[in-house]
């Protein structure tokens, strides 16, 4: 039913908030406890957990507006970029984060990492817009 109703509309990206952690199929594995999801059936709609965002919010010192922002500026960067997560913590929106806690570190700095920075270099527009998603609230 939702992805019938959101197949005729013209819309690039359609993000969906849920506060439980996600699970989906991945070749022959069931991955779950994940933050973030696409989905098979539409490649426009993606999902992001706040499951425990607020408390990692907090300990960043962020409001939770602002951490909500993050998750989807990082979601954004890896859909236009297709750059994906990286496995180390850099205090970056793009640390993967494998224990959720490693959400902190890019909550508190709220800034891209310098090998992120440089690939969105190769992009000035998407750049300026995710600076300013991050610099919101802030
Ligand atoms: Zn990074």
């Amino acid at each position: 039913m939702f992805y019938e109703r959101i197949s005729p509309l013209e819309i690039d990206y359609v993000v969906c908030w849920t506060s439980r952690l996600l699970a989906f199929d991945e070749k022959d594995k069931v991955r779950y406890n994940y933050l973030t999801s696409g989905t098979p059936v539409d490649e426009r709609v993606f999902f992001i957990s706040h499951s425990g965002l607020r408390g990692y919010a907090e300990e960043a010192g962020v409001s939770f507006h602002v951490a909500l922002a993050l998750m989807i500026t990082s979601e954004l960067v890896d859909h236009f970029l297709e750059v994906g997560y990286h496995k180390e913590t850099r205090g970056c929106p793009m640390d993967f984060t494998e224990d959720h806690s490693d959400l902190v570190p890019g909550l508190r700095t709220g800034r891209f990492c310098r090998p992120c920075t440089r690939r969105l270099d190769k992009n000035k527009d998407l750049k300026a817009a995710v600076e300013a998603m991050l610099a919101w609230g802030r």
